[in-house]
């Protein structure tokens, strides 16, 4: 085994503590009902080797006290000061390079009863060092899950909510199972949701196309950005429902998340999509999306927070 990814500080209740005494007991609320909600955000080492760019910080700040909202969980914490705190980390651990930041609410109360009031809420926040989750470059094979994506009336997927994992899990290890990379989940109505991580994408007839935010998807701050960057290249898209039938049929796909970043999508249930490699539209976003990751696309700039990376000397 490698070394551990992780960094060494967490933000734990309330304070900067070593990643090592961020101890929960086994009985806590979160860890027996899922009663828990995070965030997933990535840090980039900027082109100039000394900045860390954290991506969209607010957005990911704002969905996770969205989400908060949903446990019925309230929280000493406004999005700027939620957003403080983990710039204060990210400064505490003084990162040399990619980073992937985790913070999480949960219900920390040791308590019996399957219910969202009456309990105590925490936010913890660790992060550790992460590369490609899924391909980036050659892309990956996706298969449509035999799985129903959790419909918004059972668990709201809208939030990142940690009990509807299990639904992402289930979907996760049959795509493995099948010898795919990654999972799409049709909804209850059988139209195309989105990955077991990841929102999707496909590329019809030059049109971008994607579920509605009303379709059981989470609102990927990814998949925001996607948005734009098309619509800004003049690239029409539509969110609208889609048939699982349209995925056998379109020129690209791909799957595009936090953890994800941009994956094309080279084959859906064994079948070549378009010519069986990523597309031109997949390259072009895919190309932009990296180019401002790390701080070389001055018109998207604002999606980004800056924290000074630790530059690594010769003797790291
Ligand atoms: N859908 C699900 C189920 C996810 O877990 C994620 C990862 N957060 C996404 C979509 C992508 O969302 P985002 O771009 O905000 O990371």
């Amino acid at each position: 085994m490698g070394a551990s990814p992780m960094l060494e500080y967490a933000f734990f209740e309330g304070r900067i503590v070593p990643f090592a005494d961020a101890k929960i007991s086994v009985g806590t609320h979160a860890v027996q009902y899922g009663t828990g909600a995070f965030a997933g955000i990535r840090g980039y080492l900027d082109a100039d080797g000394e900045t860390i760019n954290i991506f969209r910080l607010p957005e990911h700040a704002a969905r996770l006290l969205n989400s908060a909202k949903l446990l019925r969980a309230t929280l000493p914490f406004t999005r700027e000061t939620l957003a403080r705190t983990i710039v204060d980390l990210v400064e505490k651990n003084a990162p040399t390079g990619d980073v992937y930041i985790r913070p999480f609410v949960y219900k920390s109360s040791v308590q019996l009863t399957p219910r969202l009031t009456g309990l105590d809420n925490e936010l913890a926040v660790y992060m550790l060092q992460l590369g490609d989750y899924l391909d980036t470059a050659a892309g990956v094979k996706a298969a449509v899950s035999s799985w129903q994506r959790v419909a918004d009336n059972a668990i709201p997927g809208r939030g990142k909510l940690s009990g509807a994992y299990i639904n992402s899990a289930l979907a996760k290890d049959e795509a493995e199972e099948k010898g795919a990379d990654e999972a799409i989940l049709l909804d209850q109505h059988g139209h195309v949701a989105e990955g077991s991580g990841c929102n999707l994408f496909l590329v019809r007839d030059g049109a971008l196309v994607t579920a509605p935010i009303t379709g059981d998807i989470l609102e990927g701050i990814t998949r925001r950005t996607m948005i734009q960057f098309a619509r800004d290249e003049g690239i029409p898209v539509e969110e609208r429902d889609i048939d699982r039938s349209e995925l056998y049929i379109v020129d690209e796909a791909f799957f595009c998340g936090t953890g994800v970043q941009i994956a094309p999508i080279t084959s859906i249930d064994g079948r070549p999509v378009g010519d069986g490699i990523p597309g031109p539209i997949t390259l072009k976003i895919r190309e932009i999306f990296f180019d401002t990751v790390r701080g070389r696309n001055p018109d998207y700039a604002h999606f980004l927070t800056k924290v000074r990376a630790k530059v690594a000397s010769a003797a790291d």
